[in-house]
């Protein structure tokens, strides 16, 4: 069972389930964060030192579910800031995806063919480290006026090819009911517009803005599926299941992005652990991301041999669907990173690796009427492998 989040005694429970109570009572202070942890000095001159880089900001709900001893606690890294950010990395914060050169109208990024990523605000409720728009969360520049919203939505109106738009951010449930409805209404106005998603962590850092009032409204939009953005087991609290059961019976599919950071998730144990946590929430795991290159974050990435390794060990080890998959982004899209099963093809046979470590040969010859579209490596039939006899 996902662990509950106690209400602290001070606050009245309706209060701390308010979505707007917590918006306003936002951590970002040292002495309000001493309320939930004892912060170390690498924290406190973090703090002090990276407030001109990136700010940081904590939900009153995420900030109790921070361990107040430990500062290696995978709650605590993903959002306090600590002098490791100040660190020489490989580049600045930056735009590693180029996201504004594929932006032909601002906040609007038309990189694949057939859909958009819409960032609608800048406005998050908490701010994640490693976050790959630290560049523009919680910058004044990057938050959008109406007239900036509806020149996007005119973009996509007059770009036939667009049938996915993902709306994103920062967080766009950071907009308010009427805001929202603005926003679907326009999008949904637009025949080619097939369907409606949104990129939101608000059920893990805020699960209390996913209103039953939030519900209906999006239910009227339909088709129109959130992925949300759990890292960590000890985000599947009973208030965040709460919020998914909402969503569910509003009928909108949630899925899950994770990203891989290094000392808080990139292990087998806490991935198999995170993601059958997630199925059983009805949450379906969809990526697993490589961290990406942004300046002050490389205490947090991995080497991505780590996520292939951890990939490996889940498939056969738990439910098929339990399974992300392990992407990287690049300015060319999203890019699997899948160590291969199958070896190559020995003459009739294709030779594969299976999830515990055999070796299958499947009988599969060619026939000389078909044209393959690529050639597997012409590889020897191994010594060691299982098959299938044939006549
Ligand atoms: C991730 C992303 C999408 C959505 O990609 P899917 O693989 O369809 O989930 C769309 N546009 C941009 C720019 C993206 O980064
Ligand atoms: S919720 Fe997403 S957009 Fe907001 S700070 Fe975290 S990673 Fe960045």
């Amino acid at each position: 069972m996902p662990h509950a989040v106690l209400c602290p005694p001070a606050v009245d429970r309706d209060e701390w389930t308010d979505w707007r109570w917590q918006m306003r009572n936002r951590i970002h202070s040292l002495e309000a964060l001493r309320a939930y942890i004892d912060p170390t000095d690498a924290e406190v001159e973090g703090i002090e030192r990276t407030e001109g880089v990136f700010r940081w900001n904590i939900t009153p709900y995420y900030a109790q579910l921070m361990d107040h001893d430990d500062p290696s606690c995978p709650i605590r890294r993903q959002v306090v800031p600590t002098i490791d950010e100040l660190e020489p990395d490989l580049v600045g914060v930056e735009d590693p995806l180029t996201e504004v050169a594929h932006s032909p109208v601002k906040n609007l990024i038309h990189n694949y063919h057939d859909r958009v990523a819409f960032c609608v605000t800048a406005e998050c409720a908490i701010y994640c480290r490693y976050c790959l728009r630290k560049r523009m969360v919680g910058d004044a520049d990057f938050f959008m006026r109406t007239g900036e919203l509806q020149e996007a939505i005119d973009y996509i109106d007059a770009h036939q090819e667009i049938r996915d738009v993902l709306l994103t951010g920062g967080d766009p449930l950071t907009f308010n009911e009427a805001h929202l409805e603005w926003l679907l209404s326009r999008l949904r106005a637009i025949d080619h517009v097939e369907i409606i998603r949104f990129g939101s962590r608000m059920p893990v850092k805020l699960p209390y803005r996913i209103t039953y009032e939030l519900c209906d409204l999006l239910a009227r939009f339909h088709p129109i599926w959130i992925n949300t953005h759990f890292n960590h087991p000890k985000e599947l609290t009973e208030d965040a299941a709460a919020a998914i059961a909402r969503l569910a019976s509003a009928g909108v599919p949630v899925g899950n992005q994770t990203v891989l950071l290094r000392g808080i998730n990139d292990d087998v144990a806490t991935m198999k652990a995170l993601n059958q946590g997630l199925v059983r929430m009805r949450v379906r795991p969809y990526y697993l991301y490589q961290a990406q290159l942004i300046g002050g974050t490389a205490h947090l990435r991995t080497p991505i041999e780590t996520g292939m390794h951890i990939m490996r060990e889940l498939r056969g080890r738990t439910t098929g669907f339990a399974i992300p998959d392990y992407v990287l982004d690049t300015p060319h899209g999203k890019v699997p990173l899948h160590r291969s099963y199958v070896r190559g093809r020995a003459g009739d046979r294709v030779v594969m690796e299976t999830y515990d470590g055999r070796l299958w040969a499947e009988p599969n010859p060619i026939p000389d009427d078909v044209d393959v579209p690529f050639r597997l490596p012409e590889i020897e039939l191994p010594a060691d492998v299982d098959t299938i006899d044939t006549d």
